[in-house]
């Protein structure tokens, strides 16, 4: 397998503002926040699309920890929005699953 950020970030070989971590899970400040809160939850495990899940237990866990984080970072109430983006057509760039949880402004329908 070619390099990996992610990887590299969760096995502690790259910096990452970790704000999240758990056995199975990472959750991380993106480096480009495209929201004034902007978190990356992220799988231990390489798993490079959401198309490539055995364990949908995970999928929820992922779930469950941006819900804690959005109930934690204070937007919950406003709202926020999770992302998955899956492949070159879904605008994904970094080929190891990640869930994005967005908020703290007021987010647009279609999301372009
Ligand atoms: P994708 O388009 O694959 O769904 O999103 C990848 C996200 O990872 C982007 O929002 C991008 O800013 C973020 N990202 C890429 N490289 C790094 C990195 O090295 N550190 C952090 N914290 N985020 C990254
Ligand atoms: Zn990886």
């Amino acid at each position: 397998m070619s390099r990996c950020i992610f990887c590299d970030i969760v096995e502690g070989k790259a910096p990452a503002d970790i704000v999240y971590k758990d056995e199975k899970i990472i959750a991380i400040k993106d480096i480009r926040p495209q929201a004034p809160i902007h978190l990356l939850i992220i799988p231990r495990e390489h798993i490079p699309t959401i198309l490539d899940v055995k364990d949908y237990g995970l999928v929820g866990r992922m779930f469950e920890v941006a819900n804690m984080l959005a109930k934690e970072m204070g937007i919950a109430e406003d709202g926020f929005r999770l992302v998955f983006n899956c492949n070159r057509g879904g605008g994904q760039a970094v080929y190891h699953l990640h869930l994005h949880l967005l908020g703290g402004r007021q987010m647009h329908w279609p999301p372009g």
